[in-house]
């Protein structure tokens, strides 16, 4: 077994089959830095170029901890754009097949806000979003992230520079302060780094550099 097989992961044998079933042989360089320490349950910043594959590296760490029995918002991810939200929760699904029945619910700006407010009436174990409307579901107490155990902070670079971090601050203070906080960004400079540095607590930091 290759320190780079997924196999070496402390996952079940149905979560294993489900990865081989989607084609994932072996673990991107980011994954193989990061889901060790992940699926420890430590606070992460994991930098790493698009198309690095770090949608599985924070969707296995916390599809693995989701409880399907439980019917609350055990995850929250946080994305710049509806397009990102739609293909993280999409990969989840994939991601998350093996898992049992887990719901996942994305909420986004531009959609009515009435059947979001219906499907969080019914409940999901994982919500994916854009920071604005999910500030706006804390807002109208539409929303409960008491019980969030895995916060992820996807393409944070991206969502900073659209001028989300009020939002995202005010998401974070939603949230319980004993939880599990992970960063994925393209870019982390220093800025990113001074703003977000609350959010997480003593975390590991990865950075697979580009290929040239
Ligand atoms: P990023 O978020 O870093 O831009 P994604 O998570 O969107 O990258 O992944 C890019 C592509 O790589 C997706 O199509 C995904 O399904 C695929 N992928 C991710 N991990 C693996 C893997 N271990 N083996 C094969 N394909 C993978
Ligand atoms: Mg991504």
């Amino acid at each position: 077994m290759t320190s780079d097989s997924f196999a070496s992961l402390p996952l079940t044998d149905s979560f294993l089959a489900n990865l081989d079933s989607l084609g994932y042989k072996t673990m991107t360089p980011i994954q193989a830095q990061s889901l060790p320490s992940v699926l420890e349950g430590r606070d992460l910043i994991a930098q790493a170029k698009t198309g690095s594959g770090k949608t599985a590296a924070f969707g296995i760490g916390l599809l693995h901890k989701i409880n399907p029995a439980w019917f609350a918002t055990q995850a929250l991810v946080l994305c710049p754009t509806r397009e990102l939200a739609d293909q993280v929760a999409n990969e989840l699904r994939r991601l998350a097949r093996s898992v049992g029945n887990v719901k996942i619910l994305v909420l986004t700006g531009g959609a009515p806000m009435r059947p979001q407010i219906a499907s969080l009436e019914h409940g999901a174990h994982v919500v994916v979003g854009t920071p604005g409307r999910i500030r706006d579901h804390i807002g109208r107490k539409t929303i409960d992230l008491s019980t969030v155990q895995t916060l992820v902070l996807d393409e944070a670079d991206r969502m900073t520079d659209m001028g989300f971090y009020d939002e995202i601050a005010g998401i974070v203070s939603a949230c319980p302060k004993r939880r599990q906080t992970l960063l994925f960004s393209a870019t982390y400079p220093d800025d990113i780094r001074v703003a977000t540095e609350a959010f997480l607590a003593d975390p590991v930091e990865v950075t697979v550099e580009a290929q040239h």
